[in-house]
This record gives C-alpha cells, structure tokens and sequence, in this order.
C-alpha cells in the first residue's frame, strides 16, 4: 500500500472531473488559440475564453485582466520583475514579507542586485503581518507592496483586503501570491484593493504546469513589463502558445473549489482538529502559526527534542507529509517560515507540515494521529 498523501500544500492529486475536461483538449481540440482563421483555432480560443470567464468571476475580475502563465512562480516573477521595470522610474523600493515564498523573495533578491531596495518585513510569532509596520514601512519610494494570502507552510491567512486598503491609501501597488488561498477563501480584487494575484492551477486539484496573473487595468491601470517576448500572445505580457488542456483544466478546478468551498473547508477543518486534538497533549509538541487566521487543511507543528529527518523517516510508510517547505526540502536548511516566527534551527527542523485536502478521509486521519504519536513516542525513548 502507498502511503496516505497529507501534502496537499506541495500539490494535489487531480480531480477526474478535472481530467475528464481536459482530455478532449489534448486530442480533439489540438488546434492553436492564435489560429484565427478555421474551426480548428476557435474551438481551442472557445475552450479558454470559458476558463478565462470563471477564473476572472471567481476573484471579481474582468476577463481582460486574467493573463495565464505556467503557474505561480511565473506569475509571481512576472508581477515583481514586471513592476520593477516599468515603475523604476518613480520608486525602487519593495516591501514584502519573511514568510513568503521563495518565487517572491528570490525575484526580491535578484532585483536586489539590480540596485532595487527591498524590505522583508518580519512577522509575529503566530505569523502575522502587522499592519502598523507596513504601514510605517510605505516610503515615497515605494512602488509595490507583495504579500501571500496564505501560506504554504503554516496556512497562516494574512488580512490582506486591510493591507490593500493600506496600499490603496498610499497609492502602491499590492501584489498577492494566492497560489494557496484561491478556492479556500473568498478572495475579490475590487473589495481588497489588489492590483495584482498570482494563481495555480495543482495546488486545487487541477494540472501542474499553469497558471495566472491577475493584472488590474483601470483603478490604477496596472503597467508591467513583459519577462517573455515571443508572439505577444496574452496581451503581450507572455508569449507562447497556449497550454489549451491545463488552462481547460484549471478554469474546471477552480469552478469545482469555488462551488464546494464551503464544504470542504467545513470537512478539512473538522479533521484538522481532530488531528491537532490527538497530538497537542503529547510532550513538546507546538503549533506553529495562528490556529483561528488559517487554512482549514493546515497543520503544522515543532516536536520539541525529537530530529525532525529521524521523525520524517519513520513516518514515511505510513503518510506522505513534509517538512519545512517541499521547495527547500532536499536542502538541510531549516524552512525561513519557521525560523521567522523565532524558532531555533533544531526547533524549526523538527517540524512536520500536514497538508489535508478534498480526498482525505477521517479513517486515514485516524491512521496518521495514531502513527504520528508511536513515532514521537519512539523517538523519544530512543534518545
Ligand atoms: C505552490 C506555490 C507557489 C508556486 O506555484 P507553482 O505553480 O508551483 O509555480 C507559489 N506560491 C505559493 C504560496 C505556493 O504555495
């Protein structure tokens, strides 16, 4: 038997109604979407404009303003690159937070050495942004403000239709990386006063490999340049030819998470906390991040004394969950989430991230509490 997937943070298994919508995407409607002159290049443009459709209505967005990519990484370099070259000229300075991904802070960084400044703004220990330090952060250099919706270690949800309201007030622009959030929380570009979201399709039970940038064109319109050139497709801002079956796929995945947000949240949240009730008692164990401002499939949690590859190992039969972020796990670094809400470097790697998603089961749960606490137990004697 393979073990139970509890990793829905590093991706997701793909729903069938997802798969089945694509398949004809692949054979059948092969044609280009730039094709505009025979049946073969409609049928593909009709089959993206519907996906561009529910995309744009699932964040209150126009059509116009949905420009796909190959997911959030691309998305997300695609509206901090993008900003910084067009907006160089009235500011160089970025705000963004700790905690976020690495496809935010490695552009950061990179503009970094480009002579742009860039501030990481720390977090509480549960993980949250304050707002008066952002707002004591804006300069009159500031052109663009970047933080997550929630997070993908610790689903710490940040309040971010307050930060856009801050941004608004000042007049920057406010990126969001919603690769975790889109499906799992009501997310509205007009009432949160984003200007820019960056979306992925596998992390909601649709394909890998695509994606989106929302870019708003009126209330500010949005410039950013272009880090593809090629064939201007998608408003020029990313050439190549369209990936047909996944934007298919991610239009029915984020139209199947909007319909049953309500529910798997309630499902999720209800076997989060059974799991977190199993575990919280036992010696040593902490939550890491806000238990109320969270993902409802979201646990993570540092084994204080117990090695966190030793734990990781001894699991690995039985449930298939990571530590620190799926990203930098090959790497022995303790995860830069942790260590920001002030975690040591040994506290922070014994650290297990549970990721429940729409297919799990209260049996498996079951399994994985049970487990969990052997393997702690065990751990704990042996030292
Ligand atoms: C997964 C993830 C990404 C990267 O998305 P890809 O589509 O895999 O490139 C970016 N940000 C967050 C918060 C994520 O969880």
């Amino acid at each position: 038997m393979r073990p139970i997937y509890l990793d829905c943070h590093a991706t997701t298994p793909m729903d069938q109604r997802v798969l089945a919508q694509m398949l004809p995407f692949f054979s059948e409607y092969f044609g280009n979407a730039s094709s505009v002159g025979h049946l073969y290049g409609w049928e593909a443009q009709a089959g993206i404009k519907q996906a561009r459709e529910i995309i744009a209505i699932a964040i209150n967005a126009k059509e116009t303003e949905i420009i796909f990519t190959s997911g959030a990484t691309e998305a997300n370099n695609l509206a901090i690159k993008g900003v910084a070259e067009a907006y160089f000229d009235k500011g160089k300075h970025i705000i963004s937070v700790q905690t976020e991904h690495k496809a935010v802070i490695e552009p950061c960084e990179y503009l970094q050495e480009l002579g742009f400044e860039v501030t990481f703004l720390p977090v509480a220990e549960n993980g949250l942004l304050s707002l008066d330090l952002l707002r004591n952060s804006i300069r009159d250099d500031t052109i663009l403000v970047s933080v997550m919706a929630a997070n993908n270690e610790i689903g710490v949800l940040q309040p971010i239709g307050k930060i856009g309201q801050i941004c608004h007030e000042r007049e920057v622009l406010f990126h969001t990386d919603c690769a975790q959030a889109i499906g799992k929380i009501p997310l509205d570009v007009e009432s949160m006063n984003i200007d820019l979201m960056s979306l992925t399709a596998h992390k909601i039970y649709g394909p890998k490999g695509v994606g989106a940038l929302y870019v708003r064109r009126r209330n500010p319109r949005v410039r950013l340049a272009s880090q593809i050139q090629g064939g201007g497709q998608e408003k020029k801002l990313r050439s190549g030819t369209l990936c047909t079956p996944n934007i298919v796929g991610f239009g029915k995945a984020v139209e199947i998470a909007i319909a049953l947000m309500e529910t798997d949240n309630e499902k999720q949240k209800k076997l989060r906390n059974y799991l977190w009730n199993q575990l919280k008692n036992l010696e040593g164990v902490k939550l890491n991040g806000d238990l109320k401002q969270r993902l409802a499939g979201n646990l993570n949690i540092s084994i204080q004394g117990v090695d966190g590859s030793a734990l990781l190992l001894a699991l690995q039969p039985v449930v298939a969950v990571s530590s620190g972020s799926a990203c930098t796990s090959e790497s022995t670094k303790p995860s830069h989430v942790l260590t920001a809400l002030g975690h040591s470097k040994s506290l922070a790697q014994a650290s297990l991230r549970f990721g429940i998603g729409r297919f799990n089961t209260l049996t498996e749960i079951e399994t994985v509490a049970q487990e969990t606490k052997k393997a702690i137990i065990a751990l704990r004697n042996f030292h």
